[in-house]
């Protein structure tokens, strides 16, 4: 449970931190809250030789009405996107979903970059950034890009990042069609989610169920054609695949998205009036 020998910067700017990725190449990592990168330091799943801290990046943490949509900074913590009065408004869906994340101690320090940096198919924001069809704002050595959640999150831990750029801001439509719900089932309160299950209007997308969080395409295609809501989430397996580990088999996760989806799609309804 001890790291491998690294060394530690910290980066006073976006522009240091760029450089000192730039600087080290592969084999140096943004440090956000800490709350993945460290834990995988100490099983040496990961053993960067450096790790550059964004935590005096305070400017990357903000969240902004920006007329369309909502800004909000990488370095936002999960606690301050679950308590946020302009999320619980225009956005109640991330709000809420962040307030599922861990306990109080993860949510003070993970942040919401980190977590969809990270690119885990367990984790919940990322599936909720996906139905909400969400921009990432990368910044690299070529400057500023935009990436579309659905083309975000593209394997196992793996992101369309390039290891020198920093995801900086997350762009949230303001959703079109009311009506949303966060579903995670756990054996624990504070556990990764077996599976979840986020819907924003008539998008539905997955926790747990593929090496990315996925679209549930079989349910969002099935309501597109008029489908009940209640027929349309026994499509939500459709095209997935769910691993087998210590929690669940694959059957199993099938069925909980089901039963989850079903569920999100009756309280989506009701809070659509
Ligand atoms: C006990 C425990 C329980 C947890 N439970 C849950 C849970 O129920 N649900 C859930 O969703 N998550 C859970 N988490 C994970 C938690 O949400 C993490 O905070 C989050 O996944 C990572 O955010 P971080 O800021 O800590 O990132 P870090 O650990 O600092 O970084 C994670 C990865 O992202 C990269 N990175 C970080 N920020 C950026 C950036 N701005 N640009 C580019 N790359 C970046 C890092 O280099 C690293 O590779 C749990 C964690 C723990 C320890």
């Amino acid at each position: 449970m001890i790291p491998a020998p690294f060394s530690y910067q910290r980066a006073a700017t976006v522009d240091e931190a760029l450089a000192l990725v730039s600087e080290y190449g592969d084999e140096a990592k943004f440090l956000a809250g800490g709350h993945s990168l460290l834990p995988l330091m100490k099983l040496r799943l990961a053993q960067p030789e450096v790790l550059v801290d964004l935590a005096p990046l305070r400017e990357l943490s903000y969240i902004r009405d920006a007329a369309g949509h909502i800004a909000i900074g990488a370095l936002t913590r999960h606690h301050d996107v679950q308590h946020s009065a302009l999320l619980a408004q225009a956005v109640p869906l991330l709000a809420h979903a962040a307030g599922q994340v861990g306990d109080p101690q993860i949510r003070h320090r993970g942040t919401l970059g980190g977590s969809l940096a990270h690119g885990d198919p367990a984790s919940d924001l990322p599936a909720v950034i996906l139905a909400l069809d969400a921009v990432m704002v990368a910044r690299g050595p070529a400057g500023e890009r935009e990436i579309a959640a659905a083309d975000f999150f593209q394997g196992l831990f793996e992101t369309a990042l390039e290891p020198d750029e920093l995801l900086v801001e997350v762009r949230v439509p303001k959703p079109a069609e009311a009506g949303w719900s966060f579903q995670k089932f756990t054996k624990r309160a504070i556990d990764w989610a077996i599976v979840g299950v986020a819907v924003q209007g008539s998008a539905v997308a997955l926790v747990n169920m593929a090496s990315t969080p996925v679209r549930a395409a079989g349910v969002e295609g099935a309501l597109a054609a008029g489908a009940a809501p209640r027929d349309a989430a026994a499509h939500a397996a459709d095209g997935t695949s769910p691993v087998e580990d210590i929690n669940a088999t694959p059957a199993y996760r099938e069925h909980l998205a089901r039963i989850l989806t079903g569920r999100a799609l009756a309280e989506a309804a009701g809070r659509a009036g």
